[in-house]
């Protein structure tokens, strides 16, 4: 078939590929040559493509899209791989499921990650099974593009389905970046509000303020549609400059009136302290409303740390300084949860909501929100957990001594009316919190209830208190492997130096009867995977032993000992 004058080139040069234009303009000249309707299309996009062509050459960068077509070619025996110009390659497929697809495309990441051009690039993709609801081409290839651009900043996904929700998405943001201008204008923006309760009393202590939109003609419009768009038009400090005024207002109302008031906290951008002098519009709205300080809490999400400013530190430690809260938002939602807990001090842990989602599908969950908790109060910062929606994960929240709780358990965000409206149920100290109950109950949320010795006056002291030596076992020669301070301070009560000075006295002050005895406890404990707990007495104390089999490589054997003076520890 030649081509005539006017029509789309066939091929790449580069790769040799067929061109997605020649592609498509063949599906509309003639409706046997495929069977486009029935088809998915998946739209590939290398990340940072440019730093390929930079690092190699356009050559290099031209051999590494040669290299991705024979990947595409293998993996998608029989389907049609097309060049769609740029970085971007497309599989346009009759014979696969999504899911089929998804396996293929993680498995050509792997390998094009490996390449020696790959750099840290990845490969991204969008899938769009063609459903008939546009008979475009080109409609069909913006969906797939669309779903691909989805996953471009998370890290951890490689590819996106195209669905309604996705179109919604996209169509929503559409919106907001056609009319914010108009939203600032007439005050479209509205704080609502979400109370904080205190796990171990139930009252409110505290409310975090959060931006909608309220559009005439749509209804609410949801900050997880409207603020990455402000963010990207770098409009965001606008809105976040227009929530801290209501929100400082809204508080002298409450004060004003005489009815119990909370802290209010709100969220920053990264980009406020960029685009604006987020500092001075926080004093001055303080200022013109006569707030205290310790009344505004800074929420700052995780990710804003990710961007490493180094000016970002300078701010929170003088906003600090002067009194505010600083709280750090959405910990462990996947950035550098633990560099910013190093490099930066908070007043409060917010524990990322993604957790709680997880809650009933695998134990791992509670292991985790254990270990944050513990981890925070070992660095003397308080916790706060998000997305609370159960009495289980309230009741397990509470357990563990994480000390405030937020979430549609206790209430979705509201307008400031529907508080007001609520006024006389919610703001007596029957519900709320006073100023004295927050710091009483400040001290007491610093008690580790998961540490073992949750009484320690020191922070940040890592040793433990419970006495454990590991002890290995060839014949009758036993040698200590590992024993700590706490162990070693209860050898030394019942006046023995070490392990080896235990057995002395062990053989010395027992019958052979009783030696044997310890001695067959230990083969229990092999034999039934079994704890066994005994009482001796040496020196005249009281020894009780907890031990444990660990492990065996041929004579040798290892055990767990847990040793206490029972007598010392009676007679204090
Ligand atoms: P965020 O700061 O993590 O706020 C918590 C979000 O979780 C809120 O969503 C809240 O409505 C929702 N949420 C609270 N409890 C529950 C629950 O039990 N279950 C579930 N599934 N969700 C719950 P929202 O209001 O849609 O805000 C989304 C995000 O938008 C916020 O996340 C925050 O990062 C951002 N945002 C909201 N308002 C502002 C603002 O004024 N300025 C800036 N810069 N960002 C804002
Ligand atoms: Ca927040
Ligand atoms: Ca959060």
């Amino acid at each position: 078939m030649g081509i005539g004058p006017g029509s789309l080139e066939k091929n790449d040069p580069i790769t040799g590929l067929n061109l997605v234009a020649w592609f498509f303009e063949q599906t509309q000249k003639n409706p046997d040559f495929f069977p486009l309707l029935k088809s998915t299309i998946t739209f590939f996009n290398v990340m940072n493509f440019k730093a390929i062509n930079q690092r190699f050459s356009y050559q290099g960068g031209n051999e590494y899209l040669c290299e991705f077509r024979d990947e595409l070619l293998r993996l998608f025996k029989g389907e049609k791989v097309l060049r769609a110009g740029a970085d971007h390659l497309v599989v346009i497929s009759l014979n696969l499921t999504v899911d089929e697809i998804g396996d293929r495309i993680k498995i050509l990441k792997e390998i094009m990650g490996n390449s020696p051009k790959g750099l840290r690039n990845q490969i991204k993709a969008g899938i769009y099974i063609v459903d008939g609801s546009t008979h475009k081409p080109v409609i069909m290839m913006d969906r797939a593009s669309l779903a691909c651009r989805e996953v471009h900043g998370i890290y951890n996904k490689a590819y996106e389905v195209y669905d309604s929700e996705l179109a919604k998405r996209h169509e929503q943001k559409q919106y907001v970046l056609e009319h914010f201008e108009e939203a600032f204008e007439k005050e479209y923006f509205k704080v609502y509000y979400q109370p904080v309760v205190r796990a171990l009393t139930g009252k409110i202590c505290g409310y975090e303020a959060l931006a909608r939109w309220i559009a005439p003609d749509r209804g609410m419009i949801s900050p997880l549609i409207f603020i990455d768009v402000l963010e990207k038009v770098h409009l965001i400090h606008k809105l976040d400059a227009y929530i801290i005024e209501h929100a400082c207002k809204d508080l002298r109302d409450d004060v004003d009136s005489g009815f119990a008031y909370q802290p209010i906290s709100v969220n920053l951008s990264r980009l406020d302290f960029e685009l604006s002098d987020i500092k001075k519009i926080i004093d001055d709205a303080v200022t013109k409303y006569n707030i205290p300080k310790e009344y505004l809490v800074l929420e700052v999400t995780e990710s804003a740390f990710a961007a490493d400013l180094s000016s970002l530190g300078k701010v929170i430690r003088e906003f600090r300084e002067e009194g505010y809260q600083v709280w750090l938002d959405d910990f462990g939602s996947g950035f550098s949860s633990f560099n910013n807990l190093q490099s930066y001090d908070f007043d409060f842990l917010k524990i990322d909501m993604n957790f709680l989602r997880s809650f009933d599908k695998t134990p791992k969950t509670k292991v985790i929100l254990a270990s944050i908790v513990d981890l925070a109060k070992k660095l003397g910062i308080h916790t706060l957990v998000e997305g609370v929606e159960t009495q289980e994960q309230y009741e397990f929240m509470k357990k563990i001594g994480c000390e405030l709780i937020q979430g549609y358990y206790f209430s979705k965000p509201l307008p400031v009316e529907e508080f007001h409206n609520r006024r006389a149920e919610l703001c007596s100290f029957d519900t709320n919190e006073s100023p004295e109950e927050r710091l009483y109950y400040d001290e007491i949320g610093r008690i580790n209830f998961l540490d073992n010795t949750p009484l320690r006056e020191k922070q940040m002291d890592i040793a433990s208190d419970i006495p454990i030596a590991i002890v290995e076992r060839e014949d009758r020669h036993y040698r200590t492997i590992y024993a700590n301070d706490a162990f070693l301070r209860e050898v030394h009560s019942f006046g023995a130096k070490d392990i080896q000075d235990v057995l002395k006295l062990l053989w010395k002050q027992n019958t052979i009867e009783e030696v044997q005895k310890y001695y067959e406890h230990l083969l229990y404990t092999e034999e039934h995977r079994v704890t066994i707990e005994y009482n001796m007495m040496m020196n005249n104390y009281k020894i009780n032993t907890i031990v444990r089999f660990l492990s065996r490589m041929g004579n040798k054997a290892v055990y767990a000992f847990m040793t206490r003076n029972l007598t010392l520890h009676e007679n204090l």
